[in-house]
């Protein structure tokens, strides 16, 4: 049986305790595919809410974006963030973890003017027992400053960026209105390389108009760009999202359980064994889920599932 390797196993051996990653969502960050400067209305299947369950508690009304020229928000995002992590850290310390990351999650987490970024990422790391960050963004909005200042934090912390690379495809890209081709996404990931950064990429399965061979191509791809760890999603219709009209007008067929499953054991039976899985699957238990209804299964279920068809292809997770 081949042991898979995880985020949890990963940071257990290189700091010798439980590491946990904490999700952020700090109010007042947008994202440049919502706000207009790249496009507006967002990648067709994102009503950020359903990534992360902090951020409908932190609806700002000034959002924040690279030509704000001052931030009216710091105060009350640098207390969000305190608070936040130590929030998850009450949750967390009970139950065995010692050492936290601090995941800025929610929206385009690179996306504001350094001075803000370099407060909110310095005081994650001043907090009691945080190792490091994970930021979450888009290939398109990470200026040269920031990887400059991430790279200087990395030489003292364990520091990731995630790109969202979805799909090699351009014409999906478009379909799901992205905002960027994957030529971009490719130049990020080899830039951040390039600053000795930790990257994770996220793919998607089921996106429209897309078959297995195309799902496994991105990943292979992603592969090749050079990621040090990967999160796999089935591609979900939350209700409210443009989307879940193009559902309702029957012009998109969600993926099924078991053709996700079968791709997902494709794509890391042909992963480079030193690349890192933080996530196999993502879903949604409340009603906003308009489909697949496997989705809206309990984490457990799901996670039993896709454990026991990967053990029947040879790999433990
Ligand atoms: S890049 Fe992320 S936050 Fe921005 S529209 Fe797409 S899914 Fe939403």
């Amino acid at each position: 049986m081949q042991k898979i390797r995880t985020f949890g196993s990963y940071l257990q051996a290189k700091y010798g305790v439980r590491v946990k990653k904490i999700p952020l969502a700090i109010g007042g960050f947008t994202c440049p595919n919502i706000d207009g400067t790249v496009a507006k209305g967002g990648c067709t299947f994102c009503l950020n809410d359903s990534f992360s369950p902090n951020v409908a508690k932190n609806k700002d009304k000034i959002f924040l974006n690279l030509s704000s020229q001052e931030n009216p928000l710091i105060e009350s995002q640098l207390m969000q963030v305190v608070s936040q992590i130590n929030g998850s850290k009450r949750e967390f310390k009970p139950l065995g973890y010692k050492k936290y990351l601090a995941y800025f999650q929610a929206f385009t987490n690179t996306y504001a003017p350094f001075d803000t970024l370099q407060k909110l990422y310095s005081k994650a790391l001043e907090e009691k027992d945080v190792i490091g960050l994970s930021i979450g963004t888009r290939s398109d909005s990470v200026e040269e400053s920031v990887l400059e200042y991430l790279s200087e934090l990395s030489k003292s912390h364990e520091i990731w960026i995630e790109y969202g690379i979805q799909s090699i495809y351009d014409e999906t890209l478009n379909r799901i209105n992205r905002g960027h081709d994957a030529k971009n996404v490719e130049m990020a990931i080899k830039r951040a390389k390039e600053y000795g950064l930790n990257v994770c990429g996220h793919l998607i399965f089921g996106l429209p108009g897309e078959n297995q061979e195309m799902m496994l191509n991105s990943a292979k791809a992603a592969y090749e760009w050079g990621i040090d760890s990967i999160k796999f999603h089935p591609l979900y219709v939350v209700k409210n999202t443009i989307l879940a009209n193009e559902y309702n007008r029957g012009e998109f067929t969600p993926i099924e359980l078991n053709e996700y499953i079968d791709t997902l054991i494709k794509a890391i039976e042909m992963m480079p064994k030193d690349i890192i899985v933080q996530r196999v699957t993502a879903g949604i238990e409340d009603d906003s889920l308009l489909a697949p209804s496997w989705c809206g299964e309990s984490k457990n279920y799901l996670m039993g599932r896709i454990k026991q068809e990967l053990a029947k292809a040879g790999y433990r997770y």
